[in-house]
């Protein structure tokens, strides 16, 4: 088992991808709230027309609409960015200050306008107060301490102010209002930890899928491509070559006497050539060729855009390169090549991977250790 404090890299990897998706549903789940938050403001002070200060309520609408621009920059700079420069480092701060800008003038905004004398109007500010405070449980439920940050900014003003009036209603109202944040504060933590369950098991389970998807593509003795990917891909490249009449050429490679090498030396010698082989096969060709273990001690290259001289001339420099391995007590390390190029009578992959083959077996049949090309 290991201990509490041991983590994996890839933990770490997919910590950090749930951090951007929590960043990311902020986003998403609050660009409607700028509006929401104007709109209430607006229809709040078009109902309490006649009762509120209209100076007062007038340096209210300019500073939220002013909070509201930075906010709307704000989001249009977020969604253009690109997704690598999403990063929570870069974006929370500057959302957390918008926030508390935007919902602290809220909240004194409203203490400003409630008219000391007027309980209907005063029953109608805390109205608003209450639904801004519900519309941000659903705008900021990725991130706990945002939701019960905003309510507080909301509300507490006017209900602090109601709770020291003199008139036993005032009083109920503002008791009423603060029983009803502790129950909205205790359910914002339920949200956000399932929001944050949810993204991690997403990730998660994609991660896993990757990683059976790369293990079923891959040879684990060689991390090369293994048979089933090796043909899956050469098959498309092939299509493609064919269909836009491109160069493609095949090569063979099966090693020399490696049942020797094997009864001398051991398995696991055979295999740390196999592994050798591999390396010194993925680091001599392009990106753009497909290349793979067929099985056993046979490896295949399909290289596109490649004249049979030219690929013959690879092949060669690759003996070359076998030539200078040493493996533990393996001195000489040598295979035999066959290389083929696509023509028109080769009407799909296997046609030309056979000419290949035969070409092979006739640099076996000449002695080993050489190329040969297909006739
Ligand atoms: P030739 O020059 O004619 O190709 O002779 P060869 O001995 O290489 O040919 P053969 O096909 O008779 O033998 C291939 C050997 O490769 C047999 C098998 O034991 C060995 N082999 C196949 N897969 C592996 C592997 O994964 N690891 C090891 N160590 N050996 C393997
Ligand atoms: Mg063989
Ligand atoms: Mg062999």
């Amino acid at each position: 088992m290991d201990g509490p404090g041991l983590r994996y890299p890839q933990e770490d990897f997919i910590v950090k991808l749930v951090q951007s998706d929590r960043l990311h549903q902020l986003f998403r789940q609050s660009v409607l709230a700028v509006f929401g938050s104007l709109l209430a403001v607006a229809m709040l002070c078009w109902l309490c027309w006649d009762r509120f200060d209209h100076q007062v309520v007038g340096v209210w609408i300019a500073l939220l609409t002013a909070s509201s621009l930075v906010r709307i920059c704000m989001f249009v700079a977020y969604f253009r960015s690109p997704d690598r420069e999403r990063t929570p480092q870069r974006w929370e701060r500057i959302y957390w200050i918008t926030l508390i800008l935007s919902a602290g003038i809220w909240g004194g905004g409203a203490l400003a306008v409630i008219p000391a004398d007027d309980l209907l109007a005063q029953t109608l500010v805390m109205l608003f107060c209450v639904g801004m405070s519900v519309s941000a449980v659903s705008c900021y439920s990725a991130y706990r301490y945002m939701t019960v940050v905003s309510i507080v900014l909301v509300l507490l003003p006017c209900t602090l102010w109601l709770l020291f009036q003199p008139s036993s209603l005032q009083v109920g109202m503002g008791v009423a209002v603060m029983v009803f944040a502790s129950f909205v504060f205790s359910a914002t933590r339920s949200l956000s930890d399932a929001l944050e369950t949810a993204f991690r098991l997403t990730r998660e389970m994609e991660h896993a899928h990757s990683l059976s998807t790369r293990a079923a593509q891959t040879d684990e003795l060689t991390g090369l491509k293994n048979r089933r990917a090796f043909f899956e891909e050469a098959q498309q490249l092939f299509g493609s070559c064919r269909k836009n009449q491109r160069p493609l050429c095949a090569v063979m490679l099966d090693m020399d006497h490696f049942k020797h090498i094997n009864d001398t030396h051991g398995h696991q010698v055979g295999d740390q050539v196999l592994r050798q082989m591999g390396l010194v096969i993925s680091t001599s060709f392009r990106d753009t060729d497909v290349y793979g273990r067929l099985g056993g001690e046979e490896f295949a290259v399909l290289l596109p855009d490649t004249s049979i001289d030219v690929a013959r001339h690879i092949a060669e420099e690759l003996l070359h390169s076998l030539a200078g391995l040493m493996s533990g007590p393996v001195h000489r390390i040598s295979a035999s090549v066959g290389v083929a190029a696509i023509s028109s009578d080769d009407h799909d992959l296997h046609s030309l991977m056979n000419n290949a083959d035969k070409a092979l077996y006739r640099a076996k049949a000449r002695g080993r250790n050489q190329v040969a090309v297909a006739e």
